[in-house]
């Protein structure tokens, strides 16, 4: 028998098979969740002159101790106010420019006015450039804002637009078709024959696509016959990727890889050394890469997150596209692994790591209820309670 591909090599050749999409521009509002495609240089500095940070007044630091005598008034958005001199103030608003001559704010509440004179009612500054955003204090122009292959939050947002853009260079979103398969699948909400089951599947694979920039499409219940197969990956060939669900592995009614065949597809590899997820498969078919996911949910759900999320985020641009594993100290005892490495569903709190006891890759309830993937490597020995273990958090 021919042995199961290694976890880490298969996902090393699914990465291998795909190249990240060309970059575009769009407008810096609909960026989010994008993966940047060149590093943002700041066009200006933040702040671009010095200004106040606070509502109060603005004062030269060596007349600390006041009275002061009120000379103008300075508002954000406004030109600067004109300079002051040694004993005067000038009234200053959070984001207002600092005028010439001053170099500190004090803070409102700690003056009080006396006609056009301000008397100080608490302690002076205690500093030089007190509640003073300095020129430049934030980034400078040239500096680099953010840096390519990052996913765009909204906090990156707003760091590019305080930078100067207004428009951003990102990957391209890859298309993707969601195929199922299986003649006992049916409609969301239907009523079911006891042959029959509700396809969740294809709602949960475009749920973890859906928080990644992609467009999917949807062609659910195929049937598990071998001409409407290939009519629906053929209809699919316009995606960058094809994702499959069910019929991968080798029963008489799992008709994937025979379709993908039929139609000139070119396998990279197929089945693989992990638990669940054996019947993974790989390949090309023309421009369009196609993943074909074990059916049962658990499985279809580790395999997605392994496999498919990677190559998503890789197409689309990221750094940083393969799952994060975390540790933590496992509360039950995890029996020694053999030639595939394992994916236990499992839940996670502060007194550590717990694998479910039953690992049906069937069952929803299990998976719908873990928050972790705890990770075993392929021929490691049985791990006591309390061992430090590694997870995907999900
Ligand atoms: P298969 O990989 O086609 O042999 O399917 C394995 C198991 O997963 C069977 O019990 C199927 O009924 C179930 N299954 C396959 N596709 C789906 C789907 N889209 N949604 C829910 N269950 C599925
Ligand atoms: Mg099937």
């Amino acid at each position: 028998m021919k042995p199961l591909l290694p976890l880490e090599e298969a996902q090393e050749r699914l990465i291998a098979m795909a190249q990240p999409l060309p970059s575009e521009i769009v407008p810096i509002g609909d960026a989010l969740g994008r993966y940047l495609a060149e590093d943002v240089l700041a066009d200006r500095n933040q702040p671009a002159a010095d200004m106040s940070a606070m509502d109060g007044y603005a004062i030269r630091f060596e007349d600390r101790n006041g009275p002061w005598q009120l000379v103008g008034e300075c508002k954000a958005g406004s030109p600067p106010c004109p300079p002051i001199q040694e004993g005067q103030a000038a009234r200053i608003f959070t984001g207002a420019l600092l005028p010439e001559g001053a170099d500190t704010v004090v803070m409102q509440e700690n003056v009080e006015p006396d006609g056009n004179t301000i008397v100080l009612t608490s302690d002076p500054s205690p500093a030089k450039g007190r509640h003073v955003r300095f020129q430049g204090g934030d980034f400078e122009a040239g500096d680099v804002a953010l840096k390519a292959g990052i996913r765009l939050n909204a906090a990156a947002l707003g760091h590019a637009v305080i930078a100067g853009s207004g428009s951003i260079s990102v990957g391209r979103s890859p298309t993707v078709a969601i195929l199922s398969t299986g003649d006992e699948l049916v409609a969301p909400g239907s009523d079911t024959k006891p042959h029959q089951i509700p396809a969740s599947n294809d709602v949960m694979i475009a749920a973890m696509l859906s928080q990644l920039p992609t467009q999917t499409r949807s062609i659910s219940r195929i049937k598990d016959d071998l001409d409407s197969l290939c009519e629906a990956l053929d209809s699919a060939r316009d995606c960058h990727v094809i994702v499959t669900i069910g019929g991968a592995s080798v029963g008489d009614h799992d008709l994937v890889a025979p379709a993908f065949q039929r139609l000139g597809g070119q396998t990279d590899f197929w089945k693989i050394a992990m638990k669940p997820g054996k019947p993974l498969m790989a390949g090309k078919l023309g421009k369009s890469l196609v993943l074909a996911l074990p059916g049962n949910p658990g499985s279809a759900f580790v395999t997605a997150t392994l496999f498919l999320v990677p190559l998503i985020r890789y197409l689309a641009g990221a750094q940083e596209f393969m799952p994060v594993m975390q540790t933590a100290n496992t509360n039950t005892v995890l029996p020694a692994t053999g030639q595939r490495a394992e994916f236990l569903r499992a839940q996670i709190d502060d007194s550590g790591i717990s694998a479910f006891d039953s690992q049906d890759s069937a069952k929803l309830s299990i998976l719908a209820a873990a928050d972790a993937l705890l990770f075993r490597p392929a021929h490691s020995p049985e791990q006591p309670v309390g061992a430090t273990v590694s997870y995907i958090a999900i």
